[in-house]
Protein backbone atom coordinates (compact mmCIF):
# COMPACT_ATOMS: atom_id res chain seq x y z
CA UNK A 1 0.00 0.00 0.00
CA UNK A 2 1.57 3.31 -1.23
CA UNK A 3 0.68 6.99 1.13
CA UNK A 4 1.48 7.64 4.02
CA UNK A 5 -2.11 7.01 5.44
CA UNK A 6 -3.23 5.30 2.86
CA UNK A 7 -5.43 8.59 1.39
CA UNK A 8 -4.25 8.03 -1.93
CA UNK A 9 -6.25 4.07 -2.06
CA UNK A 10 -9.31 5.80 -0.89
CA UNK A 11 -9.68 7.96 -3.65
CA UNK A 12 -10.39 4.69 -5.60
CA UNK A 13 -11.97 2.68 -3.26
CA UNK A 14 -14.18 5.47 -1.31
CA UNK A 15 -14.55 8.21 -3.60
CA UNK A 16 -12.91 10.46 -1.22
CA UNK A 17 -14.77 13.10 0.41
CA UNK A 18 -15.20 14.97 -2.68
CA UNK A 19 -15.78 11.51 -4.60
CA UNK A 20 -19.23 9.62 -4.76
CA UNK A 21 -21.70 10.34 -1.53
CA UNK A 22 -23.10 6.81 -2.33
CA UNK A 23 -19.63 4.82 -2.04
CA UNK A 24 -18.86 6.58 0.98
CA UNK A 25 -22.66 5.18 2.55
CA UNK A 26 -21.76 1.88 0.94
CA UNK A 27 -18.13 1.32 3.13
CA UNK A 28 -19.91 2.60 5.90
CA UNK A 29 -23.15 0.35 5.74
CA UNK A 30 -20.17 -2.59 4.80
CA UNK A 31 -17.89 -1.11 8.01
CA UNK A 32 -20.73 -1.60 10.55
CA UNK A 33 -21.77 -5.42 9.10
CA UNK A 34 -17.56 -5.90 9.42
CA UNK A 35 -18.11 -5.11 13.05
CA UNK A 36 -20.71 -7.29 13.79
CA UNK A 37 -19.19 -10.04 11.84
CA UNK A 38 -16.25 -9.76 12.90
CA UNK A 39 -14.23 -9.41 9.83
CA UNK A 40 -11.56 -6.30 11.30
CA UNK A 41 -8.50 -8.31 11.90
CA UNK A 42 -5.16 -6.93 13.58
CA UNK A 43 -1.50 -7.10 12.45
CA UNK A 44 1.31 -6.09 14.67
CA UNK A 45 4.62 -4.36 13.68
CA UNK A 46 7.55 -4.94 16.50
CA UNK A 47 9.38 -2.13 17.68
CA UNK A 48 12.95 -1.81 18.31
CA UNK A 49 15.00 -0.43 21.24
CA UNK A 50 17.89 1.32 19.39
CA UNK A 51 20.63 0.62 21.95
CA UNK A 52 19.90 -3.31 23.31
CA UNK A 53 17.85 -4.43 19.75
CA UNK A 54 15.54 -6.19 21.16
CA UNK A 55 11.64 -5.91 20.81
CA UNK A 56 10.83 -3.06 23.04
CA UNK A 57 6.75 -2.91 22.08
CA UNK A 58 4.23 -3.99 19.30
CA UNK A 59 1.79 -1.71 17.76
CA UNK A 60 -1.41 -3.01 16.85
CA UNK A 61 -2.68 -1.75 13.31
CA UNK A 62 -5.82 -2.72 11.74
CA UNK A 63 -7.08 -4.60 8.55
CA UNK A 64 -10.49 -5.52 7.03
CA UNK A 65 -11.01 -9.23 6.19
CA UNK A 66 -13.31 -7.74 3.26
CA UNK A 67 -15.20 -11.01 2.14
CA UNK A 68 -14.88 -9.96 -1.54
CA UNK A 69 -12.11 -7.61 -1.80
CA UNK A 70 -9.76 -9.35 0.24
CA UNK A 71 -7.22 -7.99 2.91
CA UNK A 72 -7.87 -4.20 2.89
CA UNK A 73 -5.39 -1.91 4.66
CA UNK A 74 -6.58 1.08 6.87
CA UNK A 75 -6.34 3.80 4.28
CA UNK A 76 -9.49 2.27 2.38
CA UNK A 77 -11.74 2.24 5.53
CA UNK A 78 -10.21 4.91 8.15
CA UNK A 79 -11.55 7.73 6.06
CA UNK A 80 -15.11 6.22 5.75
CA UNK A 81 -14.66 5.57 9.66
CA UNK A 82 -13.76 8.36 11.09
CA UNK A 83 -16.78 10.05 8.22
CA UNK A 84 -19.37 8.52 9.97
CA UNK A 85 -17.82 8.20 13.65
CA UNK A 86 -17.84 4.59 13.46
CA UNK A 87 -14.22 5.04 14.33
CA UNK A 88 -15.49 5.28 17.98
CA UNK A 89 -16.95 1.62 17.85
CA UNK A 90 -14.13 0.08 15.70
CA UNK A 91 -10.99 1.17 17.95
CA UNK A 92 -13.06 0.12 20.70
CA UNK A 93 -13.01 -3.06 19.12
CA UNK A 94 -9.29 -2.80 18.62
CA UNK A 95 -8.95 -2.39 21.59
CA UNK A 96 -10.89 -4.99 23.38
CA UNK A 97 -8.98 -7.25 20.67
CA UNK A 98 -5.47 -5.63 20.94
CA UNK A 99 -5.28 -6.08 24.84
CA UNK A 100 -6.84 -9.71 24.53
CA UNK A 101 -4.19 -10.61 22.66
CA UNK A 102 -1.39 -9.07 24.77
CA UNK A 103 -2.70 -11.20 27.81
CA UNK A 104 -2.23 -14.30 25.29
CA UNK A 105 1.47 -13.32 24.41
CA UNK A 106 2.10 -13.00 27.98
CA UNK A 107 1.51 -16.12 28.87
CA UNK A 108 3.37 -17.18 26.18
CA UNK A 109 6.16 -15.31 27.72
CA UNK A 110 6.71 -12.27 25.72
CA UNK A 111 6.14 -9.00 28.13
CA UNK A 112 5.91 -6.94 25.06
CA UNK A 113 4.57 -3.45 25.58
CA UNK A 114 1.27 -2.89 22.99
CA UNK A 115 0.40 0.45 20.75
CA UNK A 116 -2.82 1.20 19.91
CA UNK A 117 -3.38 4.13 17.51
CA UNK A 118 -6.63 6.09 18.35
CA UNK A 119 -8.96 8.68 16.44
CA UNK A 120 -9.47 12.28 17.42
CA UNK A 121 -12.62 11.30 17.64
CA UNK A 122 -12.03 8.76 20.58
CA UNK A 123 -10.57 11.58 22.47
CA UNK A 124 -13.68 14.16 21.78
CA UNK A 125 -15.51 11.50 23.80
CA UNK A 126 -15.67 12.04 27.61
CA UNK A 127 -16.10 8.85 28.35
CA UNK A 128 -13.10 7.42 26.74
CA UNK A 129 -11.27 7.14 29.72
CA UNK A 130 -13.51 5.28 31.71
CA UNK A 131 -13.87 2.54 28.54
CA UNK A 132 -10.15 2.01 28.54
CA UNK A 133 -10.03 1.87 32.27
CA UNK A 134 -12.48 -0.85 32.43
CA UNK A 135 -10.96 -2.60 29.40
CA UNK A 136 -8.03 -2.94 31.01
CA UNK A 137 -9.60 -3.94 34.63
CA UNK A 138 -11.59 -6.81 32.28
CA UNK A 139 -8.30 -8.16 30.81
CA UNK A 140 -5.94 -7.68 33.58
CA UNK A 141 -3.73 -5.87 31.52
CA UNK A 142 -1.13 -3.28 33.32
CA UNK A 143 -1.97 0.68 32.48
CA UNK A 144 1.77 0.86 31.96
CA UNK A 145 2.14 -1.37 29.40
CA UNK A 146 -0.41 0.03 27.29
CA UNK A 147 0.23 3.04 25.19
CA UNK A 148 -2.20 5.27 22.92
CA UNK A 149 -0.83 6.37 19.85
CA UNK A 150 -2.23 10.10 18.73
CA UNK A 151 -1.27 12.17 15.79
CA UNK A 152 -0.09 15.21 16.04
CA UNK A 153 -3.04 16.81 13.82
CA UNK A 154 -5.83 15.11 16.80
CA UNK A 155 -4.05 17.01 19.53
CA UNK A 156 -4.91 20.13 18.01
CA UNK A 157 -8.62 19.28 17.23
CA UNK A 158 -11.02 20.70 20.01
CA UNK A 159 -8.40 21.65 22.67
CA UNK A 160 -10.45 21.58 25.82
CA UNK A 161 -12.30 17.96 25.59
CA UNK A 162 -9.11 16.11 23.89
CA UNK A 163 -6.79 17.80 26.18
CA UNK A 164 -8.92 17.08 29.32
CA UNK A 165 -9.14 13.08 27.94
CA UNK A 166 -5.43 12.85 27.61
CA UNK A 167 -4.59 14.17 31.21
CA UNK A 168 -7.33 11.47 32.13
CA UNK A 169 -5.55 8.50 30.45
CA UNK A 170 -2.58 9.64 31.66
CA UNK A 171 -3.72 9.48 35.29
CA UNK A 172 -4.62 5.96 34.59
CA UNK A 173 -0.69 5.21 33.95
CA UNK A 174 -1.60 4.88 30.28
CA UNK A 175 1.08 5.83 27.48
CA UNK A 176 0.49 8.89 25.39
CA UNK A 177 2.50 9.15 22.06
CA UNK A 178 2.36 11.37 19.54
CA UNK A 179 2.10 9.96 15.89
CA UNK A 180 3.58 11.14 12.81
CA UNK A 181 5.46 13.66 14.44
CA UNK A 182 6.29 17.20 12.33
CA UNK A 183 3.78 16.57 9.42
CA UNK A 184 0.60 17.75 11.34
CA UNK A 185 -0.57 21.62 11.89
CA UNK A 186 0.46 21.82 15.55
CA UNK A 187 2.17 24.33 17.36
CA UNK A 188 4.52 23.06 20.20
CA UNK A 189 2.80 25.14 22.67
CA UNK A 190 -0.18 22.03 22.13
CA UNK A 191 2.24 19.48 23.57
CA UNK A 192 2.81 21.10 26.55
CA UNK A 193 0.95 19.80 30.06
CA UNK A 194 0.30 17.34 28.38
CA UNK A 195 1.34 13.54 29.85
CA UNK A 196 3.39 12.69 26.58
CA UNK A 197 5.52 9.57 26.71
CA UNK A 198 6.40 9.15 23.02
CA UNK A 199 6.92 11.27 20.23
CA UNK A 200 7.26 8.82 17.16
CA UNK A 201 9.15 10.96 14.37
CA UNK A 202 7.32 10.80 11.31
CA UNK A 203 8.88 8.52 8.43
CA UNK A 204 8.66 11.51 5.90
CA UNK A 205 12.14 12.68 7.92
CA UNK A 206 13.77 9.36 8.27
CA UNK A 207 13.24 7.86 5.33
CA UNK A 208 16.51 10.21 3.85
CA UNK A 209 17.78 10.72 7.55
CA UNK A 210 21.36 9.21 6.70
CA UNK A 211 22.38 11.21 3.70
CA UNK A 212 20.16 15.07 4.03
CA UNK A 213 21.39 17.36 6.34
CA UNK A 214 18.00 18.96 6.41
CA UNK A 215 16.22 15.97 7.46
CA UNK A 216 19.14 14.91 10.01
CA UNK A 217 18.82 18.65 11.87
CA UNK A 218 15.01 17.78 11.84
CA UNK A 219 15.29 14.51 13.37
CA UNK A 220 18.00 15.61 15.89
CA UNK A 221 15.98 18.46 17.10
CA UNK A 222 12.49 16.13 17.70
CA UNK A 223 14.89 13.62 19.61
CA UNK A 224 15.90 16.70 21.97
CA UNK A 225 12.13 17.88 22.29
CA UNK A 226 10.71 14.26 22.94
CA UNK A 227 14.02 13.87 26.26
CA UNK A 228 13.23 17.31 26.85
CA UNK A 229 9.87 16.63 27.18
CA UNK A 230 10.73 13.35 29.44
CA UNK A 231 9.56 10.95 26.82
CA UNK A 232 10.64 8.28 24.50
CA UNK A 233 11.89 9.30 20.61
CA UNK A 234 10.82 6.34 18.28
CA UNK A 235 11.81 6.90 14.27
CA UNK A 236 9.43 5.01 12.36
CA UNK A 237 9.78 3.96 8.73
CA UNK A 238 13.16 2.45 9.09
CA UNK A 239 13.85 0.51 6.17
CA UNK A 240 17.84 0.32 5.86
CA UNK A 241 20.42 -0.51 8.24
CA UNK A 242 22.40 3.09 7.25
CA UNK A 243 19.11 4.97 8.82
CA UNK A 244 18.99 2.67 11.84
CA UNK A 245 22.54 3.15 12.53
CA UNK A 246 22.35 6.38 12.23
CA UNK A 247 19.67 6.92 14.52
CA UNK A 248 21.71 4.88 17.08
CA UNK A 249 23.88 7.61 16.90
CA UNK A 250 21.77 10.19 17.36
CA UNK A 251 20.46 8.87 20.49
CA UNK A 252 17.33 8.17 19.48
CA UNK A 253 15.61 5.40 21.85
CA UNK A 254 13.31 3.02 19.69
CA UNK A 255 12.74 2.50 16.09
CA UNK A 256 10.28 0.60 14.17
CA UNK A 257 9.96 -0.27 10.02
CA UNK A 258 10.12 -3.13 7.58
CA UNK A 259 14.08 -3.00 8.10
CA UNK A 260 12.67 -4.82 11.65
CA UNK A 261 9.49 -6.40 10.32
CA UNK A 262 6.54 -5.93 8.98
CA UNK A 263 3.30 -5.87 10.70
CA UNK A 264 2.02 -9.55 10.51
CA UNK A 265 -0.52 -11.74 12.30
CA UNK A 266 0.59 -11.70 16.33
CA UNK A 267 1.69 -15.48 16.03
CA UNK A 268 3.93 -14.94 13.14
CA UNK A 269 5.72 -12.14 15.55
CA UNK A 270 5.69 -14.59 18.47
CA UNK A 271 6.99 -17.38 16.52
CA UNK A 272 9.68 -15.30 14.23
CA UNK A 273 13.04 -14.47 15.60
CA UNK A 274 14.28 -11.06 14.72
CA UNK A 275 16.61 -11.66 11.90
CA UNK A 276 13.99 -13.01 9.62
CA UNK A 277 11.98 -9.79 9.64
CA UNK A 278 15.38 -7.84 8.87
CA UNK A 279 15.96 -6.73 5.32
CA UNK A 280 12.36 -7.34 3.77
P1 LIG B 1 0.71 4.74 11.74
O1 LIG B 1 0.12 4.54 13.08
O2 LIG B 1 1.67 5.86 11.56
O3 LIG B 1 1.36 3.33 11.35
C1 LIG B 1 2.49 3.20 10.54
C2 LIG B 1 2.13 2.82 9.12
O4 LIG B 1 3.33 2.75 8.34
C3 LIG B 1 1.48 1.45 8.98
O5 LIG B 1 0.62 1.48 7.85
C4 LIG B 1 2.67 0.55 8.70
O6 LIG B 1 2.33 -0.63 8.03
C5 LIG B 1 3.51 1.43 7.83
N1 LIG B 1 4.95 1.13 7.95
C6 LIG B 1 5.59 0.58 8.99
N2 LIG B 1 6.91 0.48 8.75
C7 LIG B 1 7.11 0.96 7.51
C8 LIG B 1 8.28 1.12 6.69
O7 LIG B 1 9.41 0.79 7.05
N3 LIG B 1 8.09 1.69 5.46
C9 LIG B 1 6.86 2.08 5.03
N4 LIG B 1 6.78 2.59 3.80
N5 LIG B 1 5.73 1.95 5.78
C10 LIG B 1 5.86 1.40 7.00
P2 LIG B 1 -0.87 0.92 7.91
O8 LIG B 1 -0.92 -0.35 8.68
O9 LIG B 1 -1.40 0.93 6.52
O10 LIG B 1 -1.63 2.01 8.79
C11 LIG B 1 -1.80 3.32 8.32
C12 LIG B 1 -2.36 4.22 9.38
O11 LIG B 1 -3.70 3.84 9.71
C13 LIG B 1 -1.60 4.16 10.70
O12 LIG B 1 -0.45 4.95 10.63
C14 LIG B 1 -2.65 4.72 11.65
O13 LIG B 1 -2.65 6.13 11.61
C15 LIG B 1 -3.93 4.20 11.04
N6 LIG B 1 -4.38 3.02 11.80
C16 LIG B 1 -3.99 1.74 11.69
N7 LIG B 1 -4.65 0.94 12.56
C17 LIG B 1 -5.48 1.76 13.26
C18 LIG B 1 -6.44 1.55 14.31
O14 LIG B 1 -6.63 0.45 14.83
N8 LIG B 1 -7.14 2.66 14.75
C19 LIG B 1 -6.91 3.89 14.22
N9 LIG B 1 -7.63 4.93 14.71
N10 LIG B 1 -6.01 4.13 13.26
C20 LIG B 1 -5.30 3.08 12.78
MG1 LIG C 1 0.76 4.56 14.95
MG1 LIG D 1 2.89 6.77 12.69
MG1 LIG E 1 3.20 7.60 9.92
Amino acid sequence: YQGKRGTANVVVYAGGETGHPHQWLVVQAELRHALERDELVLFYQPKIAVASGEISGVEALVRWQHPHRGLLPPGEFLPAAEHSGLIVPLTEWVLRRALADQTTWTEQGHDWPLSVNVSARNLEVPDFPRYVRDVLAATGAAPHRLTLEVTETALASDKGTVARTLTELGELGVGISVDDFGTGYTSLSHLRGLPITEIKIDRAFVADVARDPQSQAIVRSVIELAHGLGSRATAEGVETVEVSEWLAAAGCDEAQGYLFGRPAPWPQIAGAPLSEGAGR
